[in-house]
């Protein structure tokens, strides 16, 4: 290799190191380097084209005479200066296209590889075309690194975008690429070296060389024949699979009755239905490519710019309200836009689907109208029965009360008829006063209840039957029950709703003499209650209907009641956001089931957990078992 090819080698390499640099000042430093190697290289051309000494040749260095003669004694021989010359025109001018710039290395390339493969050819014939050149094997090498370097520099680029892509055809191409470069290469050298060797003669030889190559095409050309008829059915395939999905999807969006669009990240409609058409009055060739703002006005155009852009910075699905003429009418669409996202996860389009929920809208608010209106009657009736029965008390314990010094003074002066007709108006004074009491208490459930606190529930169950300790006494009657849990709960409430339902137990008894057992179970944040009795049983065709206010099963004479008790056990239970309900069979007992919220940990003060721990302790595992039992 000659001096100055070893210096213009390593000025490009330098110069090829620097471009990269980050730093301005070291890569502006490339340019002079190039433009050195371009001189050195140009002045040789001229010197050999002209056949002159400009004594830049053995400036470095001076050439021995036995060194491989070029056209004068150090200097570098023309296809290096060319080669020089064709890479540093591309290092110099960024800005050639891609395309040209590609086909200037490749000249380089060709030139290089001519003299590269001239040194196995001339190992084999002693002589060739390329030994002229006077290239260098090691420049000639050189050559093909820097060019390679030159082309992967930019490999998103021309041609080298298919060469490098990872596809099927990028495979394709590299390996028909490396076929016909090696191949007539190694081939020639082979039958080539079999003539050297004197296997045969040298127009034999020349003759299998040419059929070879002949053969070799063939098959190449064969090879991606068959390749390229297979990516065609392939892609035939696909075709069709496509074509049958576009139907599918055509229809579906056709037969929407919402209004549906795709539109780029840019905001341009990309594909509508016909519903959108109609939404917008505009034919689908006018609305793809169109944007929001050809499209829609004021603060639609905003709520629909404003949505767009939620969906690209969050990439999540946007629900809007907008209200929009349609016709001759203002209509309202709740708007779902989302976002359809590209393999890296970006937002590549926004989809969207606008339903018309006038209908839906109005009936809605209708029905929160009437909402309201239900719940102001109901506070308006809840305050009647209260202020009716409160009010009632006062001139019945009057007529009773008259009644019974009627009764008391005059008893001698009346007849048998006049006192049994005092009875019954006594009598019907009581049941009157009954009844109302009970009215006020179902009426205080909601006027007067208290926020629910925690509460042990077996502290609860205990007042009931305190309360009703004389009912339990007279009719014998055998009460049992689990531990119970610590509940959210208006303690009253639930005192109220044990009595009621043991007062029932005790009330609707049959033959035997009553037991009860309450027992619980906890699931869901809920404690279950059961309060179980041996009576006379419910029909289950009645066990809604009991718990509706005055509803009762058997007559007055027999069971005493007023049909109150249940309607408040309910309305309590459900003002704590439990529910009451029945199982049973006539004769056989029933058993009426609760639920009330169970208190969290965190809401349960501390002497309720010393209480229950030491329940606890009193009670053996034997004893709560045979209780249970
Ligand atoms: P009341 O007890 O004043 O009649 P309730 O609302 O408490 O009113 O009960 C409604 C009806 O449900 C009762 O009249 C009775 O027919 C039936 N019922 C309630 N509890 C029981 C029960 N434990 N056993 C049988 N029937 C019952």
């Amino acid at each position: 290799m000659k001096a100055n090819t070893a210096l213009c080698f390593l000025l490009l390499g330098l110069a090829l190191y620097l471009q990269e640099d980050e730093n301005r000042s070291r890569s502006r430093i490339a340019r002079p380097l190039i433009i050195l190697a371009l001189l050195i290289a140009s002045v040789t051309l001229i010197e050999i084209a002209f056949s002159l000494d400009l004594g830049i040749d053995q400036l470095l260095f001076s050439d021995t005479p036995d060194s491989i003669a070029t056209s004068a004694p150090g200097r570098m021989s023309a296809p290096t200066a060319v080669a020089f010359v064709l890479t540093g025109l591309v290092m110099l001018f960024h800005t050639i296209e891609d395309r040209a710039r590609q086909l200037i290395i490749l000249l380089a390339i060709g030139i290089a590889l001519s003299a590269f493969v001239s040194y196995p050819l001339n190992l084999v014939f002693g002589s060739s075309l390329f030994s002229v050149t006077g290239m260098a094997l090691h420049t000639s090498t050189l050559f093909l690194i820097l060019c390679s370097a030159l082309l992967i520099e930019r490999p998103a680029s021309g041609w080298l975008q298919i060469l490098f892509s990872v596809s099927p055809l990028g495979d394709n191409t590299r390996s028909l690429l490396a076929t016909a470069i090696l191949a007539p290469f190694l081939l020639g050298w082979l039958i080539f070296y079999g003539e050297s060797v004197g296997w045969y003669e040298a127009g034999l030889a020349r003759s299998t060389y040419s059929v070879a190559v002949m053969l070799l095409l063939a098959i190449v050309v064969i090879y991606n024949a068959q390749r390229l008829y297979e990516a065609e059915s392939t892609q035939k395939l696909l075709q069709t699979d496509l074509r049958a999905v576009q139907v599918q999807l055509q229809a579906f969006l056709e037969f929407s009755p919402s209004a549906l669009f795709v539109k780029d990240v840019s905001g341009r409609y990309q594909l509508v239905n016909s519903q959108f058409e109609k939404l917008v009055d505009k034919s689908s060739q006018e609305i793809v490519g169109a944007v929001a703002q050809n499209l829609f006005k004021g603060p639609v155009l905003d709520a629909v710019l404003g949505s767009d852009q939620t969906v690209i910075e969050t990439k999540n699905i946007v629900l809007t309200e907008v209200t929009l003429p349609f016709g001759g009418e203002q209509r309202t669409y709740l708007n779902t836009n989302f976002p359809l996202l590209d393999p890296q996860g970006a937002v590549e389009y926004i989809g969207g689907i606008w339903t018309d929920i006038t209908e839906q809208k109005a009936l809605n608010d209708a029905l929160n109208l009437k909402n309201v209106e239900l719940e102001r009657s109901n506070k308006e009736l809840e305050q009647f029965a209260y202020v009716a029965s409160h009010d009632l008390q006062e001139p019945l314990r009057m007529v009773s009360s008259y009644m019974q010094l009627l009764e008391g003074r005059y008893r001698e002066k009346l007849d048998q008829d006049a006192k049994e007709f005092i009875d019954y108006a006594v009598d019907g004074a009581n049941r009157m006063q009954r009844l109302i009491q009970d009215l006020l208490s179902f009426s205080r459930v909601g006027t007067r209840g208290k926020p629910p606190q925690p509460i042990d529930s077996s502290i609860a169950l205990q007042e009931a039957l305190q309360n009703l300790k004389m009912a339990i006494d007279e009719s014998n009657a055998e009460v049992k029950a689990d531990d119970l849990p610590i509940v959210m709960a208006d303690k009253n409430q639930l005192v109220q709703v044990f009595q009621n339902l043991i007062a029932n137990a005790l009330k609707f008894r049959g033959e035997k003499s009553p037991q009860i057992l309450v027992s619980v179970k906890e699931s869901n944040g809920f404690a279950g209650f059961a309060v179980k009795d041996n009576g006379i049983g419910i029909d289950p065709k009645h066990s809604d209907r009991i718990f509706v206010i005055f509803q009762r099963l058997n007559p007055r004479e027999q069971y005493e009641g007023t049909g109150i008790g249940l309607s408040v056990c309910k309305k309590i239970v459900e003002r704590h956001g439990g529910r009451i309900w029945l199982e049973s069979k006539p004769g056989k007992g029933s058993t009426f089931y609760f639920t009330f919220p169970l208190a969290r940990e965190e809401q349960v003060p501390s002497e309720h957990v010393v209480e229950k721990s030491d329940k606890i302790n009193q009670e053996s595992i034997q004893e709560r078992a045979e209780r249970l039992i």
